[in-house]
């Protein structure tokens, strides 16, 4: 988590099997750059919550994998505790136009991350705060949600520490150099 206010992820339409690796992978970006956590609906896949709580384990930090049914109701909570609602989508405003704004929310509130999946619900476009676009151009919910915690965060989020890690990594310009915590 970077700086005090959260930023969480809104995976939608998970589907069990064929969308394994993207929400898994969904799940790793956004812990990696700072989110605090990722709530996904769809189809119920204790599989994703098992990974990401090894990964938790091995690599450390406190980020917060659950699975909800109704994401409506999702949206309805984060919404009524003052949350400000962020849509990725490719239809919304371009990044640039809109990180500005990203960051003053964040300052004040904390963020819900919208990421669809094969299709986003219509409602959902009317439920937002605010909608936004990663060079209005289709591409992968993956992308998004990196991109936009990059904007959010100004690049703060590379510098993150991971408490109670059991491995860490020793960045090397060669090979691999890893070593128990
Ligand atoms: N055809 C799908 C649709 O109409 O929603 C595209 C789905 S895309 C594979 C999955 C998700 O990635 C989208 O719901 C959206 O959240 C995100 N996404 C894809 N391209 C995006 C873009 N250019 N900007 C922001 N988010 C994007």
């Amino acid at each position: 988590m970077v700086g005090q206010l959260s930023v969480t992820i809104l995976r939608l339409g998970h589907r069990l099997h064929r969308d394994f690796r993207i929400t898994t992978h969904c799940a790793l970006v956004s812990r990696a750059l700072g989110a605090s956590g990722m709530i996904f609906s769809g189809d119920r896949d204790d599989d994703i919550i098992d990974g990401i709580e090894k990964v938790n384990l091995s690599w450390g930090g406190t980020f917060l994998i659950e699975y909800e049914k109704e994401w409506n109701k999702v949206l309805k909570g984060w919404k009524k505790r003052g949350a400000c609602i962020v849509l990725a989508t490719m239809y919304g405003i371009n990044l640039p136009d809109v990180s500005e704004r990203l960051r003053i929310e964040h300052k004040s509130r904390d963020l819900l991350l919208v990421v669809g999946s094969e299709k986003m619900p219509s409602e959902v476009f009317h439920g937002s705060d605010l909608n936004v676009a990663v060079a209005n151009q289709p591409h992968s919910e993956v992308a998004a949600i990196t991109l936009i915690l990059d904007r959010i965060f100004s690049g703060d989020e590379l510098k993150s520490k991971f408490e109670d890690s059991r491995l860490r990594i020793v960045p090397t310009d060669k090979g691999k150099v890893v070593e128990e915590v």
